[in-house]
């Protein structure tokens, strides 16, 4: 499979440590509010990424944190901590803050049919490693106490900035963007391993250590918890493209530190989700949410398809034009397969030949738009109902968007609307919403028996939906007013 690799800056043929297996990395969110949707972009197109590398035959093993302490309102170390203001904001314990969150989380996710990761790690689980890794650190001088703190000394490295072409300067002032320098710093870029001293309110949660009683820093843990759960040689690291400086910058800088060796050599990164004024986020403009998704009568799966239908190295822009047309698009898909009748012959070759293009697709820097098409592709073949399903059975293993269980419904509510309109002669003209329909003959089979009353009621219970009905010769005809 060729995948885009962020620390080499160009697409290359995917390896891993030991051949057939996948030791994989994602990290997760900080439970401090609900996940956004263009948080849960990244989040869709790992998960895509984890289950095309099933279905190429690795074996994975998925690990992701949860950030439940240390991670500060900005991604250098600085500010208030993101845990504490949640709790604060919402008059609640940071535990509870924790729990519920990372509940909210999971649900955003069964929603959106993304798989839990094989392990889940909080990160306040995991203090005791923390500690060892920067403790080695300190030993080996890659680290120093200063001021309360103790920070990583990025002096120290050969090469500190892995994913930027940028020069340092550019990324300095990224850095110190309105925020007061940490004058206990050697260097601009040092990041703090271990807190015990903030200028801010002070953490709920603190634990001993060598260093006095404090927390760790936020990148510290993805660090440990892979350490802890993918081993010393991790295949492949995967986050949203903000993640990778400093954040992934600084994970490597420690890891490789402490290990001695190369700690991942591939990395994964996804693009943004913006609105048409700018990248998506919490505190600008509608907080959009799976829940107001649903609120708003969208299927999450069509958020999940219209994530597919782009590369994951392109930003995505999110209107709700945009994704009424992935409404419009879902819908027609799934009528399609509704038609395709089940039974018969599988032809495996033509299945081979329709799976092949799919593979051919994602092996090709994940691109799910191509494998989309793929999926147009199985339509459109010459070939039989039966290969035609079972391929796109077969594909949406990693598609993950229902097609064929949303096709049977469709199917079954189809079969009942024809039942119900040609039932006893008695024919219902309207726009084919099984529910209507089924509600209309039942006045009809009331009126049959004489129960003027029942028969008025659903008059009336169809007028409070906006549904008038009109008596027609052979049947009725109703319409929404
Ligand atoms: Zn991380």
């Amino acid at each position: 499979m060729q995948l885009y690799n962020s620390a080499t800056r160009k697409k290359e043929e995917f390896q891993t440590h030991t051949p057939g297996h996948v030791e994989m990395y994602t990290c997760g969110p900080t439970v401090y509010h609900f996940a956004h949707i263009g948080n849960l972009r990244s989040y869709i197109m790992e998960d895509v990424l984890e289950k095309y590398l099933r279905y190429a035959g690795y074996d994975v093993n998925r690990v992701m944190n949860i950030t439940d302490v240390g991670h500060l309102t900005s991604d250098a170390d600085e500010g208030e901590d993101k845990m504490l203001k949640g709790a604060k904001r919402e008059n609640k314990t940071v535990m509870d803050i924790a729990r519920f969150y990372t509940d909210a989380f999971f649900d955003d996710c069964r929603k959106l049919n993304i798989k839990t990761p094989d392990v889940v790690q909080p990160a306040t689980g995991l203090i005791d490693d923390y500690i060892h890794i920067v403790s080695t650190l300190m030993e080996k001088e890659y680290a120093y106490f200063s001021g309360g703190n103790v920070y990583f000394d990025t002096s120290k490295l050969d090469r500190y900035y892995v994913f930027n072409d940028h020069n340092e300067e550019d990324l300095a002032v990224g850095v110190r963007e309105g925020v007061e320098e940490d004058t206990n710093k050697r260097n601009k870029n040092d990041f703090v391993l271990w807190f015990t001293k903030s200028k801010f309110e002070d953490q709920a949660l603190k634990w001993d250590s060598p260093w006095g009683e404090g927390y760790p820093g936020w990148h510290i843990e993805c660090s440990g918890i892979s350490m802890k759960f993918n081993g010393e040689y991790l295949d492949l690291h995967c986050g949203g493209i903000d993640n990778a400086f400093p954040h992934h910058t600084n994970e490597i800088a420690q890891s490789e530190s402490y290990l001695g060796h190369t700690w991942c050599p591939h990395w994964f990164h996804v693009h943004h989700l913006n609105t048409n004024d700018g990248k998506m986020s919490k505190s600008k403009g509608e907080f959009l949410t799976v829940s107001l998704l649903e609120e708003k009568g969208y299927d999450p799966l069509v958020y999940r398809m219209f994530c597919l239908q782009s590369h994951y190295r392109k930003g995505l822009v999110f209107s709700w034009d945009n994704l009424d047309n992935a409404v419009g698009t879902f819908n027609k898909l799934i009528g399609r397969i509704a038609n395709l009748k089940p039974g018969g012959e599988v032809d495996e070759a033509a299945a081979q030949e329709l799976k092949d293009k799919f593979k051919a697709a994602l092996d090709n820097d994940l691109n799910t738009a191509l494998a989309m098409t793929a999926v147009y592709d199985v339509l459109k073949a010459k070939t039989t109902d039966a290969t035609k399903l079972a391929v796109l059975d077969d594909f949406d293993q990693v598609l993950s968007l229902d097609l064929l269980a949303k096709a049977e419904v469709k199917r079954k509510e189809a079969e009942k609307a024809a039942a119900a309109k040609s039932a006893g002669g008695y024919t219902i003209l309207g726009e084919g919403d099984p529910a209507v329909d089924t509600l209309v003959m039942q006045r009809y089979e009331a009126k049959k028996a004489k129960n003027f009353a029942e028969a008025d009621r659903i008059r009336d219970e169809l007028k409070a939906q906006g549904i008038e009905i009109t008596d027609v010769p052979g049947g009725a005809k109703w319409s929404r007013i």
